[in-house]
């Protein structure tokens, strides 16, 4: 466990809170997802996703100035598109993860039925975070941390957008997109960020404080919607005043495979020339750990490509 050194306005460096501070964003993830499945126009985006103008406008512009999109002619010479860059098609792991995850809490009927399909596997198969070393799969209490070349402090990354954005589901035609409904809740940045704290080792209220430097009020919010969507529990740990603690139930451990892909995409995108913050190592198998995220069938790395969505109900 990394030392908990901690200094005023400043957060230990992070992959994961450099990675929220561009996609910790419902809409972007979306938009991302939507890209994933080929869209590539305003017009497609907006239908698909039930997204307003003006949010798209903005959200395509953060997504091209992040890296992960870029604008390019269309084929036919007269439209602009938006094509996913390296750095945004290396997210595919991530929606990959969101969608394990929904599959496996969801309570929508239809998402329940929605598959994927591999071109050399066929139907249903289900992606899986193994380790690329041992390929075994990987679990939060396999993965020991160690300070990494690029340990050190910097400002929270800013936020960049200026609300919360919380509107229902999207419609979606028959929800053909990768972001099913936890999308709800861990579309936003800061829960993300509080949850992943837990990986870190925090419990209490100061000690999340600590490693994100969030405003008090922003904090108590969203560790009460953690509690209420399922992921969090709360513990009573002192009488007089009460204290309260928090613990990751067996559906909050479960965004540990969204939190460690974040986590790599961080390291291999956002990390510069300091290198990662973090050090990760596989506990099973003794190395570093680089986790890829692979059929469970064919044992293959799964590409945006070769991944079909079978629509459900
Ligand atoms: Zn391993
Ligand atoms: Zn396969």
């Amino acid at each position: 466990m990394p030392v908990s050194t901690t200094k005023p306005n400043l957060i230990r460096t992070n992959s994961v809170a450099r990675a929220l501070a561009i996609i910790g964003d419902r809409w972007s993830l979306l938009i991302l997802g939507g890209a994933f499945q080929g869209l590539r126009r305003f017009g497609d985006w907006r239908e698909r996703i039930g997204i307003a103008s003006n949010i798209l406008t903005n959200r395509l512009d953060r997504l091209v100035k992040a890296g992960c999109l870029k604008k390019a002619k269309a084929d036919d010479g007269r439209w602009h598109e938006y094509r996913l860059t390296q750095m945004g098609a290396d997210l595919y792991a991530t929606a990959l993860m969101f969608w394990r995850f929904d599959r496996l809490w969801s309570d929508q009927a239809n998402l329940q039925l929605a598959a994927l399909s591999h071109v050399s596997c066929g139907d249903d198969i289900h992606p899986q975070l193994v380790c690329a070393h041992c390929r075994r799969p990987v679990r939060a209490h396999d993965v020991r941390y160690e300070d990494g070349p690029g340990a050190g402090f910097e400002k929270m990354p800013p936020p960049k957008l200026s609300r919360r954005s919380s509107v229902p589901s999207a419609p979606g035609e028959g929800r053909q997109t990768l972001f099913g409904e936890s999308i709800d809740v861990l579309g936003d940045r800061w829960t993300q960020l509080v949850l992943a704290s837990f990986f870190l080792g925090a419990r209490r209220f100061d000690e999340i404080l600590g490693h994100w430097k969030i405003a008090t009020n922003i904090l108590a919010s969203r560790l009460r919607s953690a509690v209420q969507a399922g992921m969090l529990q709360r513990r009573l740990y002192q009488r007089g005043p009460d204290r309260y603690e928090y613990l990751l139930t067996p559906k909050g451990m479960d965004i540990y495979p969204i939190v460690l892909t974040l986590t790599r995409w961080g390291d291999r995108w956002l990390a510069g020339k300091a290198g990662p913050p973090l050090l990760l190592h596989h506990k099973s198998c003794g190395h570093r750990l680089e986790p890829i995220v692979v059929c469970d069938r064919c044992g293959n790395e799964l590409e945006p490509n070769e991944v079909f969505i079978r629509a459900g109900g």
